[in-house]
């Protein structure tokens, strides 16, 4: 059966866990040639695997910008364009903002923002050039933010400022390209089941259990399913942004 991303070449950060290696499968099982990046390697590999022919594996860190235009550049060299990049690399450390570590803020902003922004920075031109020239006639820019870029909560200061930043960037770029046809999307998930909980220090690790354990978490796969909808739509629709939460999940 024909995929709606046959021919079309896709990039997703973050690709070795979670929403960003369900995304690829979802990706690539429309047809799309998906260039994998993330610094794990090994789990970068068992991917492609997976995927089968054409996946292209990138040990990257996004946060190093010339290590993000290079996993642009190579994945370009690769599939010959780039139709859609999925900016998703993002990490979490929640905790009071009173005696944060300091190094836990610094991580999210290198990450969630400027990793963000180097890999949207490099791959620009090349999504302007597909929108212009590629059998689609459009290209996809999809950012994962979260529910904490829509609402603030205490516990989570730094988090929010990174994911809401985030999403007040995108709302400017999708009117500056929007007419040149490249879709900016925002895909903003509730809480899912991935390795993004494993990074907190083990007091935030209980107490986020704690909020969570009355709550059936999504998966990655039901984010996936999003991200697949949002770049498959028809040339004349964009979807800017995408609000999934699990059903249980309040704010
Ligand atoms: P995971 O921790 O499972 O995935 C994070 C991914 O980011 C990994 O593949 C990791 O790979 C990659 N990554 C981390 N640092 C870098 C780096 N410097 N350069 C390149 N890649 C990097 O968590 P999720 O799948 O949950 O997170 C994906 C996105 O979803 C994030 O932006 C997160 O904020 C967002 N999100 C998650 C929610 C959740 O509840 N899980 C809810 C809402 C949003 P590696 O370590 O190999 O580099």
């Amino acid at each position: 059966m024909a995929g709606r991303l046959d021919g079309a070449t896709a990039l997703v950060t973050g690709a070795s866990s979670g929403i960003g290696e369900a995304s690829a499968l979802a990706l690539a099982a429309e047809g799309a040639r998906v260039a994998l990046v993330a610094r794990r390697r090994d789990r970068l590999e068992a991917l492609a695997e997976r995927i089968g022919g054409g996946a292209i594996v990138i040990e990257a860190d996004v946060t190093v910008p010339e290590q993000a235009a290079d996993a642009v550049a190579r994945t370009v060299e690769a599939g010959g364009r780039l139709d859609v990049l999925l900016a998703n690399a993002g990490v979490m450390l929640l905790g009071p903002a009173v005696g944060a570590p300091l190094e836990e803020w610094d991580r999210m902003v290198a990450l969630n923002v400027q990793g963000v922004l180097h890999t949207i920075h490099a791959a620009l031109p090349h999504l302007l050039d597909a929108a212009a020239t590629s059998p689609r006639g459009v290209s996809d820019l999809a950012i994962v933010s979260s529910t904490a870029g829509r609402a603030a909560r205490s516990g989570s200061a730094v988090y929010n400022l990174t994911k809401s930043g985030v999403g007040a960037f995108a709302e400017a770029l999708r009117q500056e390209v929007t007419r040149r046809h490249v879709r900016v999307g925002l895909i903003e998930p509730g809480a899912t089941a991935t390795e993004l909980r494993d990074h907190l220090r083990p007091e935030q690790r209980a107490a986020q259990a704690k909020r969570f354990e009355t709550m059936e978490p999504l998966q990655p796969e039901d984010v996936a399913e999003g991200v697949a909808y949002m770049v498959t739509r028809p040339r004349r629709q964009a979807i800017s942004e995408l609000t999934m939460r699990p059903t249980e999940q309040e704010g």
